[in-house]
């Protein structure tokens, strides 16, 4: 599967707001939007007033670069979820955060979404006991996510813990740091739901 290699933090300077795509970095001093929250280029700290297509665009991207996922694939997630029952915006929102490799990150077994994204494809994960090495699998309600070992977690785990283990795990969610396990407590409602995406906005563009 292709995924996008360049620099990370460009992703924040495109989108005008920090993304947290680099974990630990993100919460530190050093974050480059900090140093240059503008626009990369050369025209990129000029002012520009934005179109309405413009606006619809860049939320669709900045949705993307936070879940990590491709046009085509976002595009499917979208398909999908406009021919689910309830509210487009807000199933397809619901479908990104079911994805593995974020309940990885949510439950605090990643510091960034990327991180989990390699964890899962290097066998690190279980559902339900079996090894499940594909990214966007996507978790139901009753699913026990956990770490994969054999007598002990490797110790990339215990620091991973020791620095997520004081983050808010979602209410859909519950983390087991201990045994290093997870559970999927219930669907996620669009309001335990914390990404800074107004899905309304993805909705107006691909409905053009
Ligand atoms: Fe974005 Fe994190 Fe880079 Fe800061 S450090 S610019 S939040 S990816």
């Amino acid at each position: 599967m292709a995924r996008y290699i360049g620099p990370v933090c460009r992703l924040c300077r495109r989108e005008g707001e920090k993304l947290y795509l680099k974990g630990d970095k993100c919460a530190s001093k050093s974050c480059t939007f900090n140093k240059r929250g503008y626009a990369p280029g050369q025209h990129g700290s000029a002012k520009k007033k934005m179109s309405e297509y413009g606006l619809q665009l860049r939320e669709k991207q900045k949705a993307k670069r936070i879940y990590g996922v491709l046009e085509t694939q976002f595009r499917n997630y979208f398909k999908k979820a406009d021919k689910m029952p309830g509210i487009t915006g807000e199933n397809l929102l619901i479908m990104l955060e079911k994805r593995l490799d974020n309940v990885v990150y949510r439950l605090g077994f990643a510091r960034s979404r990327a991180e989990a994204r390699q964890v899962v494809r290097h066998n690190h994960i279980k559902v339900n006991g079996k090894k499940v090495n594909i990214p966007s699998y996507i978790v139901k309600t009753g699913d026990v996510i956990e770490v994969k070992r054999e007598d002990e977690p490797i110790q990339r785990f215990k620091d991973i813990v020791e620095v997520t283990s004081s983050r808010i795990v979602p209410e859909w969610l519950n983390s087991d740091y201990a045994n290093y396990k997870g559970t999927v407590l219930s669907e996620p409602q669009r309001s335990q739901i914390d990404s800074p995406v107004n899905e309304t906005l993805i909705v107006e563009l691909y409905s053009k």
